[in-house]
C-alpha cells in the first residue's frame, strides 16, 4: 500500500523499467498534490478510488481494476487501442495534444522528405558498388509531397514542408484551407491526388474508416517513381500489397516507422527489402516533460473544476 496521500493516480504504462521512471518523474514534479505511481504499486483498495488515470500505451488489462475509472488521459496522440475498452467501459478517453509532438513530427517528416527527395537510397547503394554517378535533380517546388491527414500532427508537417519549398497537397475529412498547401477532401480527391503524388506521407489515425486505405488499389494510383512514408499505423498501408508493388517497380522506395506487429518480426521481408526503410516507432516520440505539463493542466483542472478535457469521439475513433 502506497504511503503517499489521497488521490491515487495510476500511470498505466508497459515502457521499459527506465522510461516508465522519467514518466513517473516528470509527473510527479508536475503534479506534487497527487499521488502518483504505477499502477502495480498500488493496493485493489487504492485503485477502487481512482477516477482517473494515466495511460502510456497500456495493455488494456491493465485496466479491469479500476472500477470507478471516469476518464483516461493517453500520453499517446493515436489512441485506437484503447477506444473499445473506452467505448465498453463508458469511459472518457482524452489524447495527447503537445505542439512538441507536432514539432518532433513534423522534424522527422522534413527529414525522410529530404531523404526521398535528394535520393539518398540511390546515392548510398552506388557508393556499395563503388560507382561514380550523379543523378538527376530535382528543385523542391517541383516535388510534389502529398500528405494524408491534416490534423496536429498533419498540419504541423504540410507547414514545414511548404516552408520548406515543397509543392504540398493535403487530404482530410473535412475541408481545410492551410496557407501554401492545396487541400483536398473525399474519394475522388484522393485519388486525384495520388496520381500527381511523388511522396506520399501518411498521418491518419487508425480506425475502421482507414484500415487498408492504402491497398493495391490505391497504390496502383501512384506514379511507379513516388514514394511513401508511413508516420501513423501499421494496418492504414497493406504491407502485402506494398511489397508487391515495391517488388514490380511500381513504387520506388518505402520509409516505414509502424507496423501491423510492434516490434517488427525478424521474420518480416521488410527488414531486408532494399526499397524500404525500416524505424523502430521513432518518428514522434512523447516528450515526458512537455506530455507530463498539459497532463497535469488538464488534471488539475479537473480536481478543481470538475472539467474533463474534450474526448476522443468514440464512433469516429480519433
Ligand atoms: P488528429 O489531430 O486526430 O488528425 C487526424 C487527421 O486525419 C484529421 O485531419 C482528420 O480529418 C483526418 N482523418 C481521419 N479519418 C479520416 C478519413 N477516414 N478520411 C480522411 N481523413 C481522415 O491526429 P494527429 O494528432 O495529427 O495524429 C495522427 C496520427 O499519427 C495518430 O493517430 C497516430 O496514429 C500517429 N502518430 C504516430 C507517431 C509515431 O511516432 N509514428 C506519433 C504520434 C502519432 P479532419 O481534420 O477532417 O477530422
Amino acid at each position: 500500500m502506497s504511503d503517499r496521500p489521497w488521490p491515487v493516480l495510476p500511470l498505466l504504462s508497459l515502457k521499459s523499467n527506465r522510461l516508465k521512471t522519467e514518466l513517473l518523474t516528470c509527473l510527479r514534479d508536475e503534479l506534487p498534490e497527487e499521488n502518483i505511481d504505477l499502477v502495480e504499486n498500488f493496493s485493489s483498495q487504492e485503485l477502487a478510488n481512482a477516477d482517473v488515470a494515466i495511460a502510456d500505451n497500456p495493455d488494456v488489462s491493465m485496466l479491469t481494476h479500476l472500477p470507478r475509472l471516469r476518464w483516461l488521459q493517453s500520453m499517446w496522440a493515436g489512441v485506437e487501442n484503447l477506444v473499445e475498452l473506452a467505448r465498453n467501459n463508458n469511459l472518457q478517453l482524452v489524447r495527447l495534444v503537445d505542439p512538441q509532438l507536432a514539432l518532433n513530427m513534423s522534424e522527422t517528416t522534413l527529414a525522410w522528405t529530404l531523404f526521398l527527395h535528394l535520393r539518398m537510397t540511390e546515392y548510398a547503394e552506388l557508393q556499395r558498388d563503388k560507382r561514380w554517378q550523379q543523378l538527376g535533380h530535382t528543385t523542391a517546388d517541383n516535388r510534389r509531397v502529398s500528405l494524408l491527414g491534416l490534423g496536429q500532427l498533419g498540419t504541423a508537417c504540410a507547414q514545414r514542408l511548404a516552408d520548406h519549398g515543397f509543392s504540398v497537397s493535403a487530404w482530410s475529412s473535412g475541408h481545410k484551407t492551410l496557407p501554401g498547401v492545396t487541400c483536398c477532401s473525399g474519394p475522388k480527391a484522393l485519388a486525384d491526388m495520388l496520381s500527381k503524388t511523388d511522396i506520399l506521407i501518411v498521418l491518419l489515425p487508425l480506425t475502421k474508416k482507414t484500415n487498408n486505405l492504402i491497398d493495391k488499389q490505391a497504390l496502383s494510383l501512384l506514379p511507379a517513381t513516388a514514394s511513401l512514408i508511413n508516420f501513423a499505423r501499421g494496418p492504414i498501408v497493406n504491407t502485402n500489397a506494398l511489397l508487391d508493388a515495391l517488388d514490380h517497380n511500381q513504387l520506388n522506395h518505402a520509409v516505414l516507422d509502424v507496423f501491423d506487429q510492434e516490434p517488427l518480426p525478424a521474420s518480416s521481408p521488410l527488414w531486408q527489402h532494399n526499397k524500404v526503410t525500416v524505424l523502430p516507432h521513432i518518428a514522434a516520440p512523447t516528450s515526458p516533460r512537455t506530455a507530463a505539463k498539459i497532463a497535469a493542466l488538464n488534471i488539475r483542472n479537473y480536481r478543481t473544476k470538475g472539467e474533463i478535457p474534450e474526448p476522443v469521439d468514440l464512433d469516429k475513433g480519433f
